[in-house]
């Protein structure tokens, strides 16, 4: 799905989180609902927005890392190459805040 040079470009910027949001990208785990992008995670779902992520990966990594979690580099990458599920629906409806 991704060129050579493409993944290559992703791994050297973002190393294994570059990698892991790559695999969420190829399975299409990327979901547009009407108010968030939302990534489906292995245990649980995650807000993505812009500079913002709910994981604990983003939670505790440090304000100057500015490698960015996961799901970031994946709602980045599925927004560039339009590889985004679109859901009909308001995600607060479909799972409220806490
Ligand atoms: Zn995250």
């Amino acid at each position: 799905m991704f060129s050579d040079a493409f993944l290559q470009h992703i791994e050297l910027e973002y190393g294994n989180r570059g990698k892991k949001g790559l695999d969420i990208v190829n399975v299409r785990r990327v979901k547009q609902y009407k108010d968030y992008f939302v990534v489906v995670g292995e245990s649980d779902e995650y807000i993505v927005e812009d500079e913002f992520c709910t994981c604990k990966d983003f939670l505790f990594s440090s304000p100057k890392n500015d490698a960015k979690c996961s799901h970031m580099i994946a709602v980045k990458v599925a927004k560039q190459k339009d590889i985004i599920d679109a859901v009909d629906a308001w995600y607060q409806d479909v799972r409220p805040l806490p």
